[in-house]
């Protein structure tokens, strides 16, 4: 059983219009329980008493990460113990929700102006809430960062090692 250092604790306003705005339809009860610190058990039960009934999800929106950049956000955490997002407990998906909310997404790449499918990258590998940190890129311009950044390097072929 995790302990949850606010378990037991009064629902501040900040916290019940969270679990307000995303428990009917964006997050998972998972996800709610990591953003708010509390177990599950206290979200659902809040939940129940505002009346809050989870809906079916109609859209997706906003940020969607493939399986590899889950895994290098991943690898990026166990590099850098002392990472920002990890010190202030701020959760993953929080976070990109919180980027992508104030930097909305552009038509273009930031870097190559070319018009692609875009994806939100940091371009110091911190992941600070600094919303000046990061930068819409295509894939492509993502992954010469990555490779700038030292998180992706080519073999001697000019192959990825994984
Ligand atoms: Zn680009």
């Amino acid at each position: 059983m995790v302990t949850h250092r606010w378990e037991g604790v009064k629902w501040r306003d900040t916290e019940i219009n969270v679990l307000k705005k995303y428990f009917e339809i964006e997050k998972s009860i998972q996800e709610l329980s990591s953003i708010l610190n509390r177990s599950e058990m206290s979200i659902r039960m809040k939940a129940r008493d505002l009346g809050l009934k989870r809906k079916i999800k109609t859209k997706t929106r906003g940020w969607k990460l493939s399986e590899q950049t889950k895994q290098k956000h991943k690898e990026h955490q166990l590099k850098d113990k002392n990472s920002n997002w990890k010190g202030n407990r701020v959760s993953y998906n929080a976070l990109h929700q919180f980027i992508a909310r104030y930097k909305p997404k552009p038509k273009l790449c930031e870097f190559c102006g070319k018009e692609k499918k875009l994806e939100l990258a940091s371009i110091d590998g911190k992941y600070t809430r600094n919303v000046n940190h990061y930068k819409w890129l295509c894939r492509g311009c993502h992954t010469e960062l990555d490779i700038k950044l030292g998180f992706r390097k080519k073999d001697n072929k000019g192959r990825f090692i994984k």
